[in-house]
């Protein structure tokens, strides 16, 4: 069972966190069973550039053991009622309505996933990247929809700076399927991780997700298409339904992959603890990493824990597996002592 613990903020950080994640960080209470059910939260059809129907594309998923997937296609929300009562089996496997917000300044594209919104939402073209990305994001949040900042680095669209000045988009992605993202940066920008820590350490929190960005299920093993399989979330869910999981997303509750599995992802007042559950012949390091991207220490056990010194302003994880393998857990926001 996972505890959730109270952490203060210093003013300044509370300042700029939102109203509801500042409710979600100072949960106190024991929290009741929860099921992890992964899940990716960019994926392409027929309806906008994707190669494959919904049908085929819901498909894939399910047969390769997913608990659920949002259909993100530009400019389109696919309905997904029809979707739900023939491939869900009754719930067990869930299709969640969503978009992807297309938007373009100066050439550069800002592109933002609404995951769980009600109607469609046209791009409204801000005059700068800011007001681009705030006018969409808070569109997404009329219609219903968590707003899912996506591939910052693809076309080098948006920096660290731009994602400070934006409110309302709990997630950004870190890790992407899609070949084309520039995920790692290079030439002297940096990559999405290190802009995450960028943010992070100005005190403005966003959850990190893995994603597919897929387009091509009818190019599996093509290097150069946007395959599906790469990168997931899997969320600790109160109940197996498209509410719960939204609502875990938007707190919070979930670890990224792009193939680490974790048993569970413990915090306390005084540490994190963090159980992988091993692949067969694989070894494993936790990086827990603070303010910065500095690594605060790194682990070589199963669980790997973190005890807090007192001095972190966060303290996040990454699991390393030897064959190439991620697991990226959520930023723990630690009160910063003088
Ligand atoms: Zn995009
Ligand atoms: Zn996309």
């Amino acid at each position: 069972m996972m505890r959730t613990l109270s952490f203060l903020f210093c003013a300044l950080l509370a300042s700029v966190l939102s109203s509801a994640t500042i409710a979600t960080q100072i949960s106190t209470q024991p929290t009741a069973a929860k099921i992890w059910l992964k899940g990716n939260t960019h994926t392409h059809t027929t309806n906008s550039d994707g190669d494959s129907s919904p049908s085929d594309v819901v498909e894939w998923y399910k047969k390769n053991r997913y608990d659920f997937v949002v259909i993100t296609d530009h400019e389109h929300v696919t309905a997904v009622a029809e979707l739900n009562s023939k491939y869900g089996d009754g719930g067990k496997f869930l299709i969640i309505q969503g978009q992807e917000v297309t938007d373009r300044l100066d050439k550069k594209p800002y592109h933002v996933n609404g995951l769980g919104l009600q109607s469609v939402v046209m791009p409204l073209h801000g005059s700068t990247v800011v007001s681009n990305l705030q006018k969409n994001i808070d569109a997404i949040r009329e219609s219903g929809g968590i707003a899912q900042i996506n591939h910052p680095n693809f076309g080098w669209a948006i920096t660290a700076a731009d994602l400070l000045k934006v409110t309302g988009a709990p997630l950004l992605e870190i890790y992407s399927g899609h070949p084309r993202v520039n995920m790692l940066g290079g030439g002297g920008t940096p990559g999405v991780e290190e802009i995450w820590d960028a943010v992070l350490s100005s005190g403005r929190l966003y959850y990190g997700v893995a994603v597919d960005d897929s387009h091509h299920f009818k190019r599996l093993g093509d290097r150069s298409a946007a395959t599906p399989g790469h990168g997931w979330v899997v969320v600790r869910a109160e109940a197996r339904t498209s509410s719960a999981i939204l609502s875990a997303l938007e707190r919070g509750d979930f670890y990224a992959s792009s193939g680490v599995e974790l048993e569970d992802h413990v915090v306390t007042s005084t540490a994190v603890t963090i159980s992988i559950r091993e692949a067969r012949n694989s070894k494993y390091r936790t990086q827990f990493i603070g303010k910065s991207g500095r690594i605060l220490a790194e682990s070589v056990s199963n669980p790997a824990v973190y005890r807090f010194k007192g001095n972190e302003q966060y303290v996040r994880a990454r699991i390393l597996e030897s064959n190439g393998s991620i697991a990226w857990t959520q930023p723990v926001i630690r009160t910063k002592t003088k």
